[in-house]
């Protein structure tokens, strides 16, 4: 740290481990399995030949393919370099020293650090013991709230109806419901747009379309909240889509098919995952994720972690005491997560 940094007390956020070198069987980061759309790969690779030209600010082609997916109009989407520009943005626009934030005590830890970053004052909520929100905690908080719907890293989800309460009674203040895991079994609030000017929906294509990689996000509100993301972005980075990245986004989108096919290839995937550690003794939440978050009763998450490591298999980790016992998990191919159930194996019988 130099003598000049401003905000010495910053935490950043810490990102999963990309190792290099070492092949690791990735169930870290939530990413897919499955590579990107042929049509999203031949999209990129021709928008190769206009580099030398800035990408479209307004993003138009991409936002009205995006609009028409989603049943919205293109003036209620913006896009977003990743959703976690998105979520930058709403820090930005909808919180301050006046109006802080408030989110779940376990949840995306990105949203404290966004906090931090913009100086806005925040308030963790407890979960419940079984780790879900409890939607009467939320109730005319007069902040900012941010819930991750299915939550992160628990896999939880709340019902549609649930946020639609958190809604009615925080009618002053905005709603961003992020909805990254969403397309893996949780239900949208984007059909809500329409009846809650205080709500906005974040969504992203790194999980279920398989761009992570290519840093795509959207948020998803009333045309008056997303022209106020519009005046943070405008005030940021005017080019926050490169022009590979919106063209692969134009392309996954014309093959809607892969990612369902993909989505729901993963949710078998993950009833088997959570079938088989239930037998062998964990104890699971029930996720509406493309992970799992789990621990077992007699060995603790760190050593499965570690032992896992040694066995080239990457899983998360968090130190946070409430959730130090669990492991997040990645869902992946049924070749990986067999990998990972034989691993998984070996070590109940080496520790216990
Ligand atoms: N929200 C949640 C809950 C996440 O887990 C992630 C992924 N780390 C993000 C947002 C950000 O995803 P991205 O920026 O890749 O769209």
């Amino acid at each position: 740290m130099s003598k000049f940094l401003t905000n010495k007390k910053l935490v950043p956020y810490t990102p999963g481990e990309q190792p290099r070198g070492r092949q690791y069987i990735k169930l870290n980061t939530n990413e897919s399995p499955f590579p990107p759309s042929e049509k999203a790969k031949a999209a990129a690779k021709e928008a190769l030949d206009t580099l030398h030209l800035y990408p479209d600010p307004t993003c138009a082609a991409l936002s009205a393919s995006m609009a028409e997916a989603l049943g919205v109009s293109t003036d209620e989407v913006i896009l977003g370099n990743g959703s976690d520009e998105i979520l930058f943005f709403a820090f930005s626009a909808f919180c301050d020293a006046n109006c802080g934030a408030v989110f779940p005590s376990i949840t995306y830890s990105f949203y404290s650090v966004f906090a931090e970053l913009c100086k806005v004052p925040y308030t963790k909520i407890p979960l419940r013991e079984d780790f879900t929100i409890c939607p009467q905690n939320y109730i005319g908080l007069a902040k900012t709230i941010f819930i991750a719907n299915p939550n992160a890293p628990t896999g939880i989800a709340l019902q549609r109806a649930e946020i639609e309460t958190i809604l009615k009674n925080n009618p002053a203040h905005v709603v961003v419901i992020d909805e990254a895991y969403v397309d893996f079994g949780g239900e949208s609030c984007v059909p809500l747009i329409h009846q809650y000017e205080n709500l906005l929906v974040v969504q992203t294509f790194s999980k279920s379309r398989s761009m992570a990689g290519a840093r795509l996000g959207m948020g998803i509100g009333s045309k008056a909240l997303i022209q106020d993301l519009n005046t943070i972005k405008y005030s940021v980075n005017p080019y926050n889509i490169n022009r590979m990245t919106m063209a692969a986004g134009m392309g996954a989108l014309a093959d809607a098919d892969y990612t369902k096919k993909n989505c729901a290839e993963i949710i078998q995937n993950r009833l088997y995952t959570t079938e088989a550690l239930t037998a062998l003794g964990f104890v699971v939440t029930p996720s509406c994720t493309n992970f799992v978050f789990a621990k077992h009763p007699q060995i603790s998450g760190q050593t499965i972690y570690s032992r896992l490591k040694e066995k080239n298999i990457l899983v998360r980790h968090f130190d946070t005491p409430e959730i130090t016992a669990y492991n997040r998990i990645t869902i992946g191919t049924k070749a990986q997560m067999d990998a990972f159930l034989s691993a998984i194996q070996e070590i109940l019988e080496e520790e216990i």
